[in-house]
């Protein structure tokens, strides 16, 4: 049995983020991922200001093979129904369109970490003074004791499965799905990410370019019909904005725990479990969680090695520092901060400002329409209640997150 420092279970931008900082701190740190390095990620690979100066600080520059075509973005455009159209572009010009199979590659190897991939976690025992963590690597039974380990394995994460069995089933979730269509004609800037406001297309609706193809995405509940749902934008994409696609090429889909940032209802760990990135619930409005999953990952990683520095409690450790990570992605999500504040790396306020009265109207209409379409959801009411909740200064209730 191998016996280390710290054991990070999965291999993506949280996992390097934490890993940087043990490894920097001379801790001895194995990451556990279950595919072949490199693996897929389903990912858009926008890349927010923020993540794209932590990965610079961090990892160094991004080397081409890093990237998508287009290799940048300029921001993200919001389309409405009354069919008024919002270019924002990021505070401080464009940043790197990620190809994540080979980016999330990149940062794990320039962590400095060792990295065992096609080796999945399985289960942990938390023994107080070590944690024993069994996993598979290619099918056999393979053990590593550690002082503690880092939960990075995203969404579905089974670390928090084994830590909080009951945790998954208390969030709200949903699926995703895209389809890779060849371009006909696509009228759509591909210098931006296209997100729809359309309460008849769905809750969450997308577009853009990458490698010579157009991705069309929709978000539903389980139980939705995904190929109607995207038949459904294609065609409306078609009529209103004169996008002309092929067949689809490919498709992909996965789940999302689209609610704990929404509703405040992170998830930590317990003894010498912690919990990071999107397992932890970080997840950004319009899905994006790359620079909040860096940003958790490379305080959690801080939170180890200032404990045992100080010989202080870890999780009480993470928890304090974790708080600003908190209060930064929650705040994505309310109204008042979005309408007075800077919550968001696109200017939202400005781009609204630069519009006329009457389109400007029809967008807070519109955006009304849309929030209000969340009440049909199961967690509608909990998620409009949180956000009602949340004050314009000030903090979030430690006492919701596990
Ligand atoms: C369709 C879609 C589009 C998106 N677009 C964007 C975007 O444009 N910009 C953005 O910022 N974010 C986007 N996101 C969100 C973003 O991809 C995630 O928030 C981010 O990848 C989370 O990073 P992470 O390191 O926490 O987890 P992940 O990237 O999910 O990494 C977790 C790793 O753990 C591994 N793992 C899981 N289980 C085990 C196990 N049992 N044993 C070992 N390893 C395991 C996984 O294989 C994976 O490699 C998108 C998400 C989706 C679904």
């Amino acid at each position: 049995m191998r016996t280390v420092d710290v054991v990070i279970v999965g291999a993506g931008l949280a996992a390097a983020a934490a890993a940087k900082r043990l490894v920097d701190a001379g801790l001895e740190t194995i990451v556990l991922e279950r595919f072949q390095l490199p693996r897929h990620k389903i990912c858009s690979g926008i890349l927010s200001p923020r993540g794209h100066r932590f990965l610079l600080e961090n990892f160094g520059p991004l080397p081409r093979e890093t990237l998508h075509d287009p290799v940048s973005c300029r921001g993200v455009t919001f389309h409405f129904p009354s069919m008024v159209s919002m270019p924002m572009d990021f505070f401080g010009g464009t940043t790197p369109h990620l190809h994540r199979k080979y980016a999330d590659h990149w940062a794990i190897q320039r962590s400095g970490a060792e990295v065992h991939d096609q080796t999945s976690f399985v289960g942990l025992q938390d023994n107080g003074d070590h944690v024993i963590v069994q996993a598979k690597r290619m099918g056999e039974p393979v053990e590593y004791r550690a002082r503690q380990v880092i939960g990075a394995d995203g969404p579905s994460s089974p670390v928090v499965r084994a830590v909080y069995p009951e945790y998954q089933q208390s969030i709200p979730w949903f699926i995703v799905g895209q389809k890779f269509h060849e371009i006909i004609d696509c009228p759509l800037d591909e210098q931006y990410f296209h997100f729809w406001f359309h309460p008849e297309l769905g809750h969450y609706t997308w577009s853009h370019a990458r490698d010579g193809r157009q991705i069309v995405g929709v978000g539903f509940k389980r139980g939705d019909n995904f190929a109607r749902k995207h038949a459904n934008v294609v065609k409306y994409f078609h009529e209103k904005h004169g996008v002309r696609l092929g067949e689809p090429l490919d498709d992909e889909g996965c789940g999302e725990n689209f609610g704990p940032s929404l509703i405040n209802r992170y998830v930590f760990g317990k003894g010498n479990v912690l919990i990071t990135g999107q397992a932890a619930g970080f997840l950004n409005m319009i899905g994006e969680g790359m620079s909040c999953a860096l940003h958790s990952g490379a305080i959690c990683g801080e939170a180890v090695v200032e404990a045992r520095l100080r010989n202080r409690p870890m999780q009480e450790m993470y928890r304090r520092m974790i708080s600003s990570e908190v209060r930064r992605t929650s705040d994505q999500w309310n109204p008042l901060k979005i309408a007075f504040d800077r919550p968001h790396e696109a200017d939202f306020p400005a781009a609204l400002m630069a519009l006329g009265w009457r389109d400007r109207a029809k967008v807070l209409r519109d955006m009304w329409r849309f929030v209000v379409l969340y009440k049909e959801f199961k967690w509608g009411r909990q998620i409009m209640q949180a956000a009602m909740q949340r004050p314009l200064i000030g903090g979030y209730s430690m006492k919701r997150w596990l």
